[in-house]
């Protein structure tokens, strides 16, 4: 039978699974410190990555279908909190003037200011890495995109504006290629969350 990553034995026999067990503590860390925003500024944490997805992304992005999918969450979920956050003036919906019952959600004056301040929730987070050598930077983000591409092709998660799913990506002799920018890419200039990004039809 097939053992948890969580029982204390598998550990001490597998690296793997010590692994999945610190980046379980990790994303603790994450929900700890969106939670304390959430306290201080008596909003969700889905309320508050709304927030902070509709400061740094274009208006094109900015609807429920693609909050939902990029969340993973229900429509009606990311709707609610759509609500609430219009309730509280933090941001304003844009109809689509060719389909009236569509629409993009943009932020209020008030709602940049507020996001601006909740999105620095994550930056504590440099801190452990700003004592990394340069060289163990590079191993640890080689590593996160092999393991976020392989969650995406067993999808668990979605890829929605990483160069390794745009249609101006190209792979030759292992080497990466954006032909929007007309470069090869090092591993490192790989993006994750891309302005440019064309999804794949
Ligand atoms: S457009 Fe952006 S996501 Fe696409 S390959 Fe170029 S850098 Fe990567």
């Amino acid at each position: 039978m097939e053992k948890s990553v969580f029982l204390p034995e598998t550990q001490e026999k597998e690296l793997e699974s010590k692994i999945i067990v610190a980046l379980e503590r990790i994303s603790e860390a994450f929900r700890v410190l969106l939670w304390n925003e959430s306290k201080e500024f008596g909003l969700s944490p889905i309320q508050i990555q709304i927030l902070i997805f509709i400061n740094f992304h274009a208006e094109k992005l900015c609807k429920v279908s693609y909050l939902a999918e990029e969340f993973s969450l229900t429509k009606a979920t990311i709707s609610d909190s759509i609500k609430v956050l219009l309730q509280k003036n933090l941001i304003e919906k844009i109809v689509d003037e060719q389909d009236t019952r569509s629409y993009s959600i943009r932020l209020t004056q008030e709602g940049k200011t507020t996001s601006q301040k909740l999105s620095l929730f994550a930056n504590t987070l440099k801190k452990p890495l700003n004592t990394l050598s340069e060289a163990h930077k590079k191993d640890l983000w080689n590593s996160l995109v092999v393991m976020i591409q392989s969650l995406q092709q067993a999808n668990i998660i979605s890829l929605q504006r990483m160069c390794l799913n745009c249609q101006n990506y190209q792979e030759e002799d292992n080497k990466h290629f954006c032909k929007l920018l007309g470069q090869e890419l090092t591993q490192e200039a790989l993006r994750i969350d891309c302005p440019e990004h064309q999804a794949i039809e």
